[in-house]
């Protein structure tokens, strides 16, 4: 498999790293802080095309390449993990409309979301978490209208979001075969943010919970047939994953690069911490579990981009190895500052709250366990 990027997409990551360090950086303790979502730094992305990546350019956007997308989302994610979210979170919002869309669909609703308009993704209900497909929301079609009814729980972005993809029942008898994904444009088909989360980490992305109270959806904004929501959701995990899984790759390199400027500048016992072996080998096990994960998740986004016909196996890898990777890394960074480790001056503790998220969102851990012996087993 190879690795080598390609002039442009070394140009876009260029460009976000140094976006990243000038104006990311410098805001990420602050964002945690206030946990407000930062809406400067989604005007910055908007305006230098970091939005237009997950888009295709005949659809308005400048690559639809899953490695540039996770590229972008692991450079951010090194200095904050709530920022990568606008990225990540827009590639997901989106990859039901670029799968599924008709190409009328694709046109119409696209280049508005390359612009930075907000797109989410709103699956998860209060009671269908793991076993999405055991949603209540409805979708009642009446003549050249469906009439959705339910509720979205944890959604990302969904109070800021100009579009939503919802998925919802509109065959009750069929279990996951009458599952229908459509989209919903705010202002055509306004929904109600009935609460905010107060989170652990990646405080500043806003995760709502949201009602339908009849909201009225034309049939032009449904995504393929009647019945193929499901199957149209799980696809969009397979391309989604590797994202989760870049995420987790930035905030576990983040963590590893603050812990060894640390460790040269911390002395104990007359010498810096660096000199000591037992923090040399931590040092070097970060490394290399972070150059693991590196490879399975950019794996991963090359087989989405090749359609590849393991993807859905090695999707769920990449996002399971690389968000457990992550969580033990900011663990060892923490361990590494010693009791600043600890306190929220210092980035990683931040990080190591950061992370956690990666071993639950877009299919917890478990479940990508269950994904990946259930294509060993088949
Ligand atoms: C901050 C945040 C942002 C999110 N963003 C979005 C979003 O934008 N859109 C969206 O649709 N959803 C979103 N989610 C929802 C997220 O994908 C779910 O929380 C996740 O899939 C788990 O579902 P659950 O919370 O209902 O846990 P549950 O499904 O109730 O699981 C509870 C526990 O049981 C385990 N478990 C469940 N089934 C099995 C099994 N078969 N085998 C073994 N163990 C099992 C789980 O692994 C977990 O440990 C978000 C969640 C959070 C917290």
């Amino acid at each position: 498999m190879d690795f080598s990027f390609s002039e442009e997409q070394l140009a876009i990551r260029d460009t976000i790293r140094e976006l990243v360090q000038d104006k990311v950086a410098p805001r990420a303790a602050e964002i945690d802080e206030t946990a407000e979502y930062p809406q400067d730094i989604e005007r910055l992305f908007a305006e230098n095309g970091v939005l237009a990546i997950p888009f295709p350019e005949a659809y308005g956007g400048i690559s639809g390449s899953s490695v540039t997308i996770c590229m972008g989302i692991e450079e951010i994610a090194r200095a904050c993990a709530t920022s990568s979210l606008i990225l990540a979170v827009q590639a997901l919002g989106s990859y039901p409309i670029l799968i599924a869309g008709t190409e009328e669909q694709k046109r119409r609703l696209c280049p508005p979301l390359a612009q930075g308009a907000v797109c989410a993704y709103a699956l998860s209900e209060p009671g269908s978490g793991s076993d999405a497909a055991a949603m209540k929301t409805t979708a009642r079609r009446y003549g050249q209208e469906y009439v959705l009814q339910g509720t979205k729980i944890f959604c990302t972005h969904g109070n800021i979001a100009q579009t939503l993809v919802v998925f919802a029942v509109t065959d009750p008898d069929a279990g996951s075969r009458g599952i229908t994904a459509f989209v919903l444009e705010r202002e055509r088909s306004p929904w109600s943010v009935l609460k905010l989360e107060h989170k652990m980490g990646i405080r500043g992305s806003p995760t709502a919970l949201l009602a339908f109270d009849e909201v009225r959806v034309p049939v032009e904004n449904r995504l393929g047939d009647e019945g193929y929501g499901f199957k149209i959701a799980l696809q969009v995990l397979d391309r989604s994953r590797p994202g989760i899984g870049a995420q987790a790759l930035g905030i576990a390199q983040g963590a590893l690069d603050y812990a060894i400027g640390y460790a040269k500048e911390r002395k104990q016992f007359g010498q810096p911490i660096s000199a000591f072996q037992g923090i040399q080998f931590m040092l070097a096990d970060m490394a290399t579990q972070i150059e693991a994960a590196r490879h399975l998740v950019y794996l991963a986004a090359t087989k989405v981009d090749t359609s590849a016909p393991d993807l859905t196996k090695v999707a769920a890898m990449a996002k399971l190895f690389a968000s457990d990777m992550a969580m033990r890394v900011t663990t060892d960074a923490v361990q590494i500052l010693g009791g600043y480790g600890y306190i929220k001056d210092y980035p990683v503790e931040r990080m190591m709250r950061d992370a956690k998220i990666t071993q639950i969102y877009e299919g917890t851990n478990q479940i990508q366990r269950v994904v990946i012996s259930r294509q060993l087993l088949r």
